[in-house]
This record gives C-alpha cells, structure tokens and sequence, in this order.
C-alpha cells in the first residue's frame, strides 16, 4: 500500500452538465487529495498526443473531437493505491457497464462522453501527470 499520484481528467461533458463539484467531492471523500487542479481546453494537438497509443482505434477522431469539445478539468489525485482506487471509484469505460455508485455509472452519457479519464497505471500516471503539470504546480501535503 503506497502512496501514489494518478491524472484524472473531467470530460466536456460532466463539465457541461455541471458535475466538477460532485465529482471532486468523491475524489476526497475516497480519501484521493486535489494536489494539482486546472481547467483548461484541450488542442486538437494536445489531444491526439495524449491519447496517441489510441490514434488506430476507429473512435480515434470522435475521441479526439470529443475531448476538444469543450474545456475539461485536470487534477492530480494523491493517496495510498490512487491508481487503483481512482480507476475504481471511476467504473467502466462503458457507462452501460459501469456499476450505479461509480462515477461514470451515476454521470456518464455514452461510452464517447463517458465523464473522466483516470490513468490505468503507475507508469502511465506518472507520465500523463508530467503532461499537463510542471512538477513546480503540483503542491506537497504533509
Ligand atoms: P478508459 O481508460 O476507461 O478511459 O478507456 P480507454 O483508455 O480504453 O479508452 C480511452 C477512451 O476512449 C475511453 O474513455 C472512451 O471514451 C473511448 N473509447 C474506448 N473504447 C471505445 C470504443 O470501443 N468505442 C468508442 N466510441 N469509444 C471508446
């Protein structure tokens, strides 16, 4: 059980809908600590790069299109295992799928606008984080 950070990102469409507060709420009561937080709107560049390991998939372009809908939110979450509790606390990729009581299950529209992304890896976390935060933006909580 380590500490760990991972990169949540609140699509356009919880944004539009009006979910950033009930969605970062469930962040800190699942004890996952805000520790870097902006809203920013993404490039049609900066989305293709972020999910380049996608760009053969066929939703490719509505994935890319989609998340330069609208601005999104991106934090850093901290917390013991918040790879794996983020990733749970989220549910699955296809909201039909996805548990009631999990983020997507409970805000998610459709398997495109499906509410957050969260990093599927320690690996991963590290390098998505390095993304969209200098290591001077993310603060320390003691
Ligand atoms: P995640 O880690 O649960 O977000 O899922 P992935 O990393 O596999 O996919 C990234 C994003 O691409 C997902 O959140 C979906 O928005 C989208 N996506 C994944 N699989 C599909 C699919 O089969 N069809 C469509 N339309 N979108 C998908």
């Amino acid at each position: 059980m380590d500490v760990e950070k991972t990169l949540s990102i609140i699509k356009p469409d919880a944004v539009k809908n009006g979910y950033i507060g009930e969605i970062l709420s469930r962040f800190e009561k699942n004890n996952l600590n805000i520790v870097a937080i902006k809203m920013i709107s993404l490039t049609a560049q900066q989305a293709q790069n972020f999910y380049s390991v996608h760009k053969n998939q066929p939703f490719f372009v509505d994935l890319v299109t989609f998340m330069c809908s609208g601005p999104v939110v991106v934090q850093v979450l901290e917390g013991i295992d918040a790879v794996a509790v983020n990733r749970k606390l989220m549910g699955a990729t296809d909201p039909k799928k996805a548990d009631s009581g999990t983020i997507r299950g409970d805000f998610a529209e459709s398997i495109d606008a499906n509410a957050v992304h969260g990093s599927d890896s320690l690996e991963n976390a590290s390098e998505e984080i390095s993304f969209f935060f200098a290591d001077s933006e993310i603060s320390i909580l003691s």
